[in-house]
């Protein structure tokens, strides 16, 4: 059976309201983030020159991994700084960094001396980013 022309028309506006609200809708400050960390993931990988930092193997697509070296949960105002992100291959970032917490950060610090410094001294500070801001500036 066919709905009333009244119904139909209601039905259309409020899928047409929904459709609109969910283009204009504010983002979070967390999309912003998310944004601002994917581009430095770029950034880093570009400066790796796509390849793995722990094992020297190429890496593309899927298996380019930007592992952070301060991770993002704890030390959200480091997630999108290019400094603090290293280019692995898939199986190093979740097999390695990530199951070996102890070695990987060992690997880092013999291999990386100054940045481990200069990335201490960062985590040290406590830094508020509107990512918003940086997002759009950038
Ligand atoms: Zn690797």
């Amino acid at each position: 059976m066919r709905k009333p022309m009244a119904y139909r028309i209601h039905c259309l506006s409020v899928m047409f309201k929904m459709r609109l609200l969910k283009k204009i809708r504010l983002k979070s400050p967390t999309w912003y983030r998310k944004k601002c960390v994917n581009k430095a993931k770029l950034e880093a990988k570009e400066r790796d020159n796509w390849t793995c930092q722990k094992c020297g193997k190429p890496v593309e697509g899927k298996n380019a991994h930007g592992s952070h070296i301060y991770n993002e949960g704890t030390y959200k105002s480091m997630s999108a700084d290019v400094d603090n992100i290293l280019t692995m291959c898939y199986y190093d970032h979740i097999n390695w960094w990530h199951k070996n917490p102890l070695e990987a950060s060992e690997w880092f610090k013999t291999k990386y001396p100054e940045l481990y410094k200069t990335l201490r001294e960062r985590a040290r500070k406590t830094q508020i980013i509107n990512w918003q801001k940086r997002y759009e500036t950038q």
